[in-house]
This record gives C-alpha cells, sequence and structure tokens, in this order.
C-alpha cells in the first residue's frame, strides 16, 4: 500500500480534538482544577449514557476496583473468584482489602471467564466474582447472573474495556451491583488517567462518593465556595482518588464521540476479519450474537508460528503489538502467596500462548489498517 512504512504505527494512540483541548484550557482559567462542577456534569452524562442512577468520578479503574470491593464489604476471610487473564489490578485490590483471589478458567472462544468454573470454585468463603468484559466483548452475564443469584455473591465489573459494549442491547454497566470503568489512554475513552464506578445502589454510590476523598461529611470541593463552612468530619479512613475537572474536561468530550469511536473500532475489526478469515496460521476473535462488540482491543491467536517472533517481526515493519494478558497465577508474586502454578488453568495458558493485540483504534488511518493486514499475512505466509 502507498504508505510511508519510516512512520511507527504504536500499538495504541489516544484520539484528542479541540474540543477536549479548549475545555482543558477553560479549566486551567476557571481557578477550579479539581473535582468540580465538570466532573459533577461527566459524572451525569455518564451515568445516563450507561442507563444507571449513579455514576462516581476515580482517579483510576484501579481504585474503582477497590472502592467496589470495600463499599461491599469485602475483606479479610472472603474469596473473590475473577479471571487469570486479566490486567493486575483486579487481583492486586482483592489482596488489598484483605481478601483472597480464587482464578478461574477462561472460555476458549470469548477469552472471558467461563461460568462453569465459577461454579467449580464456589466455596463457603466465597463472597463475589469479579468478571472482566476482555476486549470489550461481554461475559456470559446471564449464566454468571444465575449463579450469583444461586449461591448470594455479589458480582463486579471489571469493564475497562467496556465502555459502550451491550448484551442484549444494554449498555454493560447496568446489570449487576457494581461496574468500574478505566479511561486510561490505551482505553475507548481517555481522561488521562481516571475511572468511574457505576451503580443503582444508592448506598455503594454514597460510600464511594466520600471515601474516593478522606470519607469526609460533605463533598470535599463544596467546603472552599462561598457561604459553606469550613467544618466536616471525617467518617471513615477514606481514600483519596476523586476524579478531577482537567479529567472530566477530557471525558465529557470523549464521552460525546464514543458511539462514533465504536462504530471506527468495529469498522476496522471487520476489515481485519475479512482479511483473516480462513487463514490457517490466524484465529480470529469471536463475537456473541447477542453483544454489541466495543472492540477495545483486536486479539487474535497465531497457530503453527512462534506468537514471540510474530511480535518481533512486526516490530521490525514498525508495527506496535501488545499481548493481554500475562495470567495473573503464572506471576510470581501469585505463584508466592498463593501456591498457583503452571497447569492451574489449561485454557487460559493455551490462549496466553498464541495470543497478541493488533493497532485497532480510531486514531488509525484505514491505510494504516490495511498495512497492518499486508504484513501480518506475509509474515505468517
Ligand atoms: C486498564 C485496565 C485496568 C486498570 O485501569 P486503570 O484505569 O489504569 O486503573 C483494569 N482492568 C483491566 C482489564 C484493564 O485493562
Amino acid at each position: 500500500m502507498g504508505i510511508n512504512t519510516k512512520k511507527y504505527i504504536p500499538f495504541s494512540r489516544p484520539l484528542i480534538g479541540r474540543e477536549e483541548i479548549a475545555e482543558v484550557v477553560d479549566t486551567l482559567k476557571s481557578g477550579w482544577l479539581s473535582t468540580g462542577p465538570k466532573t459533577a456534569k461527566f459524572e451525569e452524562r455518564f451515568a445516563k449514557y450507561i442507563g444507571v442512577k449513579y455514576a462516581v468520578g476515580l482517579s483510576s479503574c484501579t481504585d474503582a476496583l477497590l472502592l467496589a470491593l470495600l463499599a461491599h464489604d469485602i475483606g479479610s476471610g472472603d474469596e473473590v473468584i475473577l479471571p487469570s487473564f486479566t490486567f493486575a489490578a483486579c487481583a492486586n485490590m482483592i489482596v488489598n482489602v484483605g481478601a483472597r483471589p480464587v482464578f478461574a478458567d477462561i472460555e476458549d472462544q470469548y477469552f472471558t471467564i467461563d461460568p462453569k468454573d465459577i461454579e467449580k470454585r464456589i466455596t463457603k468463603k466465597t463472597k463475589a466474582i469479579m468478571i472482566v468484559h476482555y476486549a470489550g466483548h461481554p461475559c456470559n452475564i446471564e449464566a454468571i447472573a444465575r449463579i450469583a443469584k444461586k449461591y448470594n455473591l455479589t458480582i463486579i465489573e471489571d469493564a475497562a474495556h467496556a465502555v459502550g459494549s451491550k448484551y442484549r442491547g444494554k449498555k454493560v454497566g447496568s446489570f449487576s451491583s457494581t461496574t468500574c470503568f478505566s479511561f486510561y489512554p490505551t482505553k475507548n475513552i481517555t481522561t488521562g488517567e481516571g475511572g468511574m464506578l457505576v451503580t443503582n445502589n444508592k448506598e455503594v454510590a454514597d460510600f464511594v462518593r466520600k471515601n474516593r476523598i478522606h470519607g469526609m461529611s460533605k463533598d470535599g470541593w463544596k467546603r472552599y465556595e462561598k457561604g459553606t463552612s469550613w467544618r466536616y468530619s471525617i467518617d471513615s479512613p477514606g481514600w483519596k482518588c476523586h476524579m478531577t475537572d482537567m479529567q472530566a474536561s477530557l471525558g465529557l468530550h470523549q464521552l460525546k464521540k464514543l458511539d462514533h469511536f465504536i462504530a471506527i473500532r468495529n469498522d476496522y475489526a471487520s476489515l481485519y476479519d475479512a482479511a483473516f478469515k480462513g487463514n490457517k496460521r490466524i484465529c480470529i476473535p469471536k463475537k456473541a450474537k447477542h453483544v454489541h462488540h466495543a472492540y477495545h482491543l483486536y486479539s487474535i491467536l497465531v497457530k503453527g508460528f512462534s506468537r514471540d517472533i510474530f511480535i518481533e517481526k512486526l516490530a521490525k515493519q514498525n508495527i506496535g503489538t501488545t499481548v493481554c494478558f500475562i495470567p495473573l497465577h503464572l506471576q510470581s508474586y501469585y505463584r508466592k502467596e498463593f501456591g498457583y502454578k503452571k497447569g492451574d488453568l489449561p485454557v487460559t495458558e493455551r490462549v496466553f500462548k498464541d495470543i497478541v493485540s493488533l493497532p485497532l483504534y480510531p486514531a488509525m488511518k484505514k491505510v494504516e489498517v490495511h498495512y497492518v493486514i499486508t504484513q501480518v499475512m506475509s509474515t505468517l505466509s
């Protein structure tokens, strides 16, 4: 294709427009940089977009996961079942509240947690299931909800990949009690760093709102407003992980563009699908019929060819890729502390051996997608 191959195509790149930049400048000039009116507006619009009552802006999805666990009173002596095939934040936060992470295997077609394997790992100590909508493809929410109901378990959703994804026409985030989103720069929309916790449960929302800022009795930012008292009380030993108005400035405009961004991601994913379908060396990502996929990632399995060499060869052609994820049960801390070992989760390990995520994002040009296709095909030929 007529494209300058000297230009590196990174694995991911955010798409920030003039509107975001103007809004950040407006915030900088306003004199209010921390949590304030723009965060409140972003939260309100985000809740409306997802179709939930409450949204609370935080400094990251990691913090959202932490506060979700605390809000549901999960801690010492409890077990939380989660996939090993996820980012470290999930298991790390479970450990940080004093609970035990119990890793379950994934379904090999969608790379999401396997409901049958969840059920096998339930014990008297199990209190919650943390599910991850890998790549933006929703988990088998119905089956997982049935299990949660049967054993009286809380579902916490890690929807870091799934802002805008739908399951049977309903947005991810509107199903279970508590869902956590990420606005890290590689994710479908970004606030630089940032996260959002959504819920229909007022108690959970109040807990998170309070504990994102020191456990203060009233919105911390309001204590400096004209006519308000300087007094506040600390009702719990909270954290400090609230979203700032600078982040919300980005979020307000990114949210408006989200559906368009997802449409581009779907368009590019179908170009990849069409090019790779039928290739013996490539297993393309599958999509269930009742799913609207946000395609945060386009992850393929490389067959009959070393995945690591494939990555090196693409890098030489100026194409960035990544591997999502290195299974957590194989990470040194989780092996040492909890005794996990190779062989514990066969599907996760088999998928990890072959998986690689190709560049896919709205800041990418169509010619770049075609260049990636050409290079993938020639590397594997
Ligand atoms: C990115 C990511 C997170 C963490 O999000 P942050 O906003 O960076 O804290 C959590 N879980 C998954 C699956 C992710 O991909």
